[in-house]
């Protein structure tokens, strides 16, 4: 309103000025009254110095000089304009001019125009007792009207001033509060980089409760962690020396604990702290902040805050306390998750040291990370060899694998790929062990394979008394021959007559006793046969060999015994199948041991097929028969040594359990492979692979 009463007055004065002073002029000038020429002058100067004024006025940057000039100007017009028009002995009014100035400091706009129109009528007052001439009462009318003026622009300075005070009052405030926040800001910022890389709980913890205490200048701080489902103090600042922390638990009763508990941030006045044996405040308890600590949807905790009760429990803290409280919540949960997990890897680690087999683990990479003591021993290696390839920790130990046909780089990269691979190492560090492998990729979070495992069992100990059997039977199996040839060789002489005339039962007796003999003989011969192949110290003689020729010779043999039990044997090698590269004896041995065995399994009526087929480099032989099958049970053991599957339908066929065992040696001496499928009533069917020639 002062601002718009100024600005119209503005023109206003430019013109009032103008005409006071163009009529006092003509007015003197016409009536030759004018007694002295400076006057005018001065006039007509001070006159151009309030239009100056004036001009300059509203900028800004010349304000208080532009109203300094524009005082004195207007005094000093007034003061010239006064001694023109005579009313010399009036020119005591100038200092009335102080009263508006006055006043203007003390009052707004109407206060200081009331005073300037009082003063105005108070210089009336000598003049009341008698009529004023007319230069007297022009005169009085223009220091009246001066008064106003002077007044109007002395308050404008003033209430700008006052203003300008006003605003300075409120800025500081601002600035205080935006000081304020930015030391919360900063706190809050230090504290979340601080958390980032604290993972231990205890000091969350405690860093929580210190710069709660300190952002709120609380008097104390308390951080709750719910645990088993109750809130348990485990940090607290300014409580009593005495207070047992384990014992403190929030008072359910109170009205602020129910709502914090209900997921609210709460202020709360002239709350009791009896429950944390505080002493009880002065007059009106204490005031209290608190919020709920959030971490992944889940209330895991309190964060507390009290003071005396002469602070306000403003809002303003509420909100830098939540947002301590979620940056405590979220260094809570990592630390806690930390713990967790350093307890897994504590557990996994103790697991692992505790293991009397190898482990070892690689990355996606086949980079080994993780291994155990008795891996490292196995391997002669120490924990540098974390960091390097698998392959390369195992190449240097490795004397040999079976890995199912894999090589090691090979079998690696397969479990890489997401296969299983079991086999056998034979390792030669401190000391040579022969450790069964198990290779087992390890599944990422998304279903990837994210490295491997492998494990290292220990079979040296397994290894040598198996070997230990094999010399014990090959050397009983080759002591026992000796006498086994003398005795067949006699009852063969006596069977003869070579030793007299025999009576029936005597030949009779004489003729078991062969056939037994014979029977050992067989199995001794099978026995030797076995443990020479298992050591290799048989040669297969490789050369080319038509498969359909020794398919038609194992069946001619076996066609006898076959048809004595009524059972057919069919066989069906195309003329087109190319040679194999093998030992011809020994895939005949082969063939018989598995013709044989369909023949023996097969019931009268059953039918025997012996086929071939060739793909790639190899040639597989399949014989099947329609007999009882064999249980899946015993399918994995039926090519190991003395194995016999008994069920209880098939009546017992005599044989020792070699016969397959010697047929796999024979085929994996050849490069091949032999397997079975069988359907239990249904029939087997047996496959092995030879190796084509060229
Ligand atoms: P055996 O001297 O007992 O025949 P083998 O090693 O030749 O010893 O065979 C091992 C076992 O495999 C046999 O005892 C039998 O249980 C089973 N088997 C082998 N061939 C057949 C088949 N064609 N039908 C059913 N069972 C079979």
């Amino acid at each position: 309103m002062g601002r718009m009463l100024l600005v119209t007055a503005r023109p206003g004065i430019q013109v009032f000025w103008t005409v006071v002073v163009a009529a006092t002029l003509l007015y003197t000038l016409t009536t030759g009254e004018a007694e002295s020429p400076w006057a005018v002058a001065l006039t007509a100067v001070s006159y151009a110095a309030v239009m100056t004024g004036n001009h300059f006025f509203p900028y800004r940057k010349y304000r208080p000089f532009a109203f300094f000039l524009l005082m004195c100007s207007c005094l000093v017009l007034i003061a010239s304009i006064v001694y023109l028009t005579g009313n010399r002995e009036s020119i005591l009014s100038f200092l009335f001019f102080v009263v508006p100035i006055f006043a203007a400091s003390y009052f707004s706009y109407p206060g200081t125009v009331l005073v300037a129109v009082l003063t105005a009528l108070a210089r009336y007052v000598p003049f009341v007792t008698y009529e004023p001439g007319g230069m007297v009462q022009f005169s009085l009318a223009l220091s009246a009207f001066s008064y106003l003026v002077v007044g109007v622009l002395a308050c404008y300075v003033f209430e700008g001033q006052r203003m300008y005070a006003r605003e300075s009052a409120e800025y500081r405030h601002l600035l205080q509060l935006a000081l304020d926040k930015e030391r919360d800001v900063s706190l809050i910022y230090n504290l979340s980089r601080k958390f980032s890389y604290t993972l231990d709980l205890d000091n969350v913890l405690k860093t929580t409760a210190a710069l709660a205490r300190r952002m709120l200048s609380a008097d104390g701080s308390l951080v709750f962690l719910v645990e088993d489902g109750a809130p348990r103090l485990k940090a607290a600042l300014g409580m009593p020396q005495s207070s047992d922390l384990s014992q403190v638990a929030l008072p359910a009763d109170e009205n602020w604990v129910t709502r914090l508990e209900g997921g609210e941030s709460v202020t709360a006045e002239g709350v009791s702290l009896s429950w944390l044996g505080m002493p009880a405040g002065a007059d009106r308890g204490y005031d209290l902040w608190a919020v709920p600590l959030f971490a992944g949807g889940e209330t895991v905790g309190y964060l507390v805050c009290y003071a005396g009760s002469s602070r306000e429990a403003a809002e303003a803290h509420l909100e830098v306390l939540t947002t301590l409280a979620s940056q405590a919540a979220a260094a809570v949960e990592k630390a806690r998750l930390y713990s967790n997990t350093l307890d897994e890897k504590r557990k996994v680690e103790t697991i692992l040291f505790a293991l009397r087999d190898g482990l070892l683990v690689t990355d996606s990479s086949g980079v080994l990370v993780q291994a155990n003591p008795v891996a490292l021993q196995m391997l002669g290696a120490d924990s540098e060899a974390l960091g390097r390839e698998l392959l390369d920790v195992l190449g240097g130990p490795l004397l040999a694998s079976d890995l199912g046909g894999y090589g090691p780089a090979e079998a690696v990269a397969a479990v890489l790929e997401g296969h299983t691979i079991f086999g056998e190492m034979e390792l030669a560090a401190d000391s040579r062990v022969h450790v069964q492998a198990q290779f087992i990729p390890l599944e990422g979070q998304m279903g990837e394979v994210s490295g491997l495992v492998l494990f290292l069992h220990d079979i040296t100990e397994l290894k040598r008394v198996d070997e230990m059997k094999s010399n014990f039977v090959s050397n009983v199996s080759h002591e026992l021959r000796t006498p086994l040839t003398s005795i067949s060789g006699f009852v063969r002489l006596m069977l003869a007559g070579r030793a007299g005339q025999l009576n029936a039962q005597q030949k009779q007796y004489l003729e078991v006793v062969s056939e037994q003999a014979a029977n050992l003989t067989g199995m001794i011969e099978s026995l030797l046969d076995l443990s020479r192949l298992q050591a290799r110290s048989v040669k297969a003689e490789m050369q080319e060999v038509d498969i359909a020729g020794v398919v038609e010779t194992a069946a001619r043999d076996l066609r006898g015994p076959a048809s004595e039990k009524d059972v057919e044997i069919r066989t069906r090698v195309p003329a087109s199948l190319p040679k194999a590269q093998a030992d011809p004896g020994r895939v005949l041995q082969v063939l018989v041991n598995v013709i044989g065995n369909a023949v023996k399994f097969s019931e009268p009526g059953g039918l025997i097929e012996v086929s071939a087929s060739h793909s790639g480099p190899l040639l597989q032989v399949k014989v099947s028969d329609n007999g009882p099958g064999i249980p899946p049970s015993a399918l994995p053991h039926i090519f190991d040594r003395f194995f016999q599957a008994r069920t209880g339908e098939v009546p017992e066929q005599g044989g020792f359990g070699l016969g397959l065992a010697i047929s796999r040696e024979i085929v994996e001496m050849h490069g091949g492979k032999i397997w079975a499928e069988s359907d239990v009533g249904r029939g087997s069917t047996f496959y092995f692979t030879l190796p084509v020639h060229g």
